[in-house]
């Protein structure tokens, strides 16, 4: 089959780190599920790891951990899908015996399978996932576009519903909101019934947020403290800030911008430090929450609200390349010039 290969080790960036090559197709066990790639989602979860961070498997690897596609085949042990069918495949999929996934946070799990990152990923023809991380996908939904549902915007669900847990009334400042994830994150807590108030570097750029449900939007170079404008628009803070970025400034933007007793959740990933104020984070009893990735079981939820017309694919999906392009791909999403970009298999 046709994959991107990803030989190791970096330092090779932006040059051409990953070549388009035949590979062996992986080897279905009993409990996989054999998954005729569609389209992978490109994710800055790669970008770190072309860059030089810590890849869970040793190079060569095939990167690509947001896949939609077509069941080719299944192992003897499966039952929840068929050949055929359209699927999604999770981003993390949990052992199911750990303690962790015993409690309900499988998220947690310490013996994670992530295709793309402990295993060959969806820059390829084929994956292989075991059957509980693989979801069925509604004919209704397109199956290219859908692929950015099984990380972006299910992670983004997590953050406002299980770590957040937005509710209808809420203010949500939404840092980071002219990107993709940002974009999500405002359509999601728009449909839980939250006001949304979008935060960006350029005003212009948040034009989006607003279409798409923000009721404010703010641009970080425009005003000399979002922080304080958020507070004036809320009358003394947002119930939840909610960082996309991973940037530190914007995380303690967000921190400043929470009301007495609120929430500020950090999905946004980097390898930074970032500062609170001690006296600001126990005097108003801020809850400062991680959030990582989703649980399995939130996948049909999220694909049903996506079905439902909540989140707007073709809004988040900026930009379509081959296979072929993928280097190119990546340079063009380091320059940040993309929302979401796909590649088609
Ligand atoms: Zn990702
Ligand atoms: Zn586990």
């Amino acid at each position: 089959m046709r994959a991107a290969v990803y030989y190791g080790p970096a330092g090779s960036w932006p040059q051409k780190p990953m070549v388009v090559t035949e590979v062996p197709e992986p080897r279905l066990e009993p409990d996989d599920v054999l998954v005729r790639i569609a389209a992978c989602g490109l994710c800055r979860t790669d970008l770190e790891y072309l860059k030089g961070a810590p890849i869970p498997k040793q190079p060569p690897i095939i990167f690509g951990h947001e896949p939609s596609g077509i069941v080719a085949e299944i192992g003897t042990n499966v039952t929840n899908v068929k050949p055929g069918q359209r699927v999604l495949v999770a981003t993390p999929i949990p052992c199911l015996s750990c303690s962790f996934c015993q409690s309900g946070r499988q998220n947690l799990c310490p013996n994670m399978m992530v295709v793309g990152a402990t295993h060959n990923g969806a820059f390829a023809e084929y994956v292989v996932a075991p059957h509980w991380g693989v979801c069925p996908l509604p004919d209704s939904l397109p199956i290219e576009e859908s692929s950015v549902i099984t990380d972006a915007v299910a992670t983004c669900y997590h953050a406002l519903c299980n770590r957040a847990r937005v509710r209808r009334g809420d203010t949500v400042a939404i840092f980071g909101a002219s990107g993709g994830l940002g974009l999500i994150c405002v359509q999601i807590a728009t449909a839980f019934g939250a006001k949304v108030i979008g935060v960006g570097r350029k005003k212009w750029k948040l034009q989006k947020a607003r279409e798409l449900g923000a009721a404010e939007v703010l641009g970080l170079q425009e005003i000399e403290q979002a922080d304080r404008a958020v507070r004036n628009l809320t009358g003394g803070g947002a119930d939840i800030a909610i960082d996309v970025t991973g940037v530190p400034a914007m995380i303690e933007n967000a921190f400043r911008a929470t009301k007495p007793g609120g929430k500020v959740v950090v999905v946004g990933f980097s390898f930074e430090k970032f500062q609170l104020s001690v006296n600001r984070l126990n005097w108003l009893e801020l809850n400062v929450i991680g959030s990582k990735n989703y649980n399995v079981r939130e996948l049909p939820k999220v694909i049903s609200l996506v079905e439902r017309g909540f989140v707007k694919l073709d809004q988040i999906v900026s930009h379509r390349f081959k296979l072929e392009q993928i280097n190119e791909a990546y340079q063009m999403l380091d320059k940040g010039e993309m929302l979401r970009g796909i590649v088609l298999l």
